[in-house]
C-alpha cells in the first residue's frame, strides 16, 4: 500500500518506537512518508540532506509558533525578556529533569553503552543462537530511547506554566499517558532482551543493568498508573484500521 492522506493514521508517529524498519504502518504514517520523500537512503550526501530536513522542520515549527502566538495576541520578543517566562522554563526543567526515573534512564544510556562495546566477552555465541543478535539489536536500538522517552513522559505531564497537569495524568487518552505507554513498552522490550542474554557467568555485569531498568519501569508505573489503558492510534486498534 502506498501512503495517501486517505489511509493516514493521524498522530500514529507520536506513540511509536521510531523503529520504522520494523513498523507495519509505514504506508499509513505521515512522518515516514515525509522522510521517504527526502530519499535519504539514496542520497549522495545523507548527513547534509538529513541536516537540511532537520533545518526545514525547525523552520516549519518556528513559523507555526509565530502564527500561533499572533493568533493568541502574544508578542514573542516581549515574552522572551519576561522574567515570568524564565521562571516557567526553570520550573519545567526542574519538573522534567530532576525525577529519579529521568536520572536513572540517563545513567542507563551512559553506563550501558560501555557494556555493549564488547558483547563477545559476555553475550554468548550468536552463531550458536541467532536470538542473541536479535536481543543485542533491540537493546542497542532502544539504548538512548529509554532516556529520551522517560524525559518526554515527565515533560508531557506539565501544563504551559511548568506545573503538573492532573488532567494529563488522569485522562487515559492524554498525550502524557500515551508517551508513558510507549516508554513502558520500550523498557519492557529492553528488559526481556537483557534477561534473554543473562546467564550465570554474566549475571554480575547484567543484573545491575536489569535492576536499573526495572526501577525506572516501577517509577514510571507509579507516576502513570493509567498509561497502559491508552489506546495508541494504529498499534492498539489494529482490527479497526487494517
Ligand atoms: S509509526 Fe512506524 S513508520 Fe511512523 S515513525 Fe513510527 S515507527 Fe516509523
Amino acid at each position: 500500500m502506498l501512503y495517501s492522506d486517505e489511509n493516514r493514521i493521524e498522530g500514529i508517529y507520536n506513540f511509536c518506537d521510531r523503529w520504522c524498519e520494523r513498523c507495519d504502518f509505514t504506508a499509513r504514517c505521515e512522518v515516514y512518508a515525509r522522510e521517504q520523500a527526502y530519499n535519504l537512503e539514496d542520497s549522495l550526501d545523507p548527513m547534509g540532506d538529513a541536516l537540511q530536513v532537520v533545518a526545514e522542520s525547525f523552520a516549519e515549527a518556528k513559523a507555526m509558533l509565530i502564527d500561533h502566538a499572533e493568533e493568541m495576541g502574544i508578542d514573542l520578543d516581549e515574552a522572551m525578556n519576561d522574567p515570568e517566562v524564565d521562571e516557567i522554563i526553570r520550573r519545567t526543567r526542574e519538573a522534567s529533569e530532576s525525577p529519579p526515573a529521568v536520572e536513572l534512564a540517563k545513567q542507563y544510556a551512559l553506563e550501558t553503552r560501555h557494556i555493549l562495546e564488547k558483547p563477545e566477552e559476555w553475550a554468548g555465541d550468536p552463531e550458536e543462537d541467532p536470538k542473541i543478535l536479535e536481543a543485542l539489536e533491540v537493546i542497542q536500538y532502544y539504548l538512548f530511547s529509554v532516556a529520551v522517552k522517560v524525559h518526554s513522559s515527565y515533560h508531557a505531564a506539565l501544563d504551559f506554566e511548568g506545573y503538573e497537569d492532573p488532567e494529563e495524568l488522569n485522562n487515559t487518552q492524554s498525550y502524557a499517558n500515551g508517551t508513558a505507554k510507549i516508554t513502558l513498552i520500550i523498557i519492557e522490550r529492553s528488559i526481556s532482551s537483557w534477561a534473554y542474554l543473562r546467564n550465570e557467568s554474566n549475571a554480575e555485569i547484567l543484573d545491575p543493568v536489569i535492576d536499573r531498568l526495572k526501577t525506572i519501569k516501577q517509577l514510571l508505573e507509579e507516576k502513570y498508573p493509567n498509561a497502559r489503558e491508552f489506546i495508541r492510534p494504529g498499534f492498539d486498534e489494529i482490527e479497526m484500521v487494517m
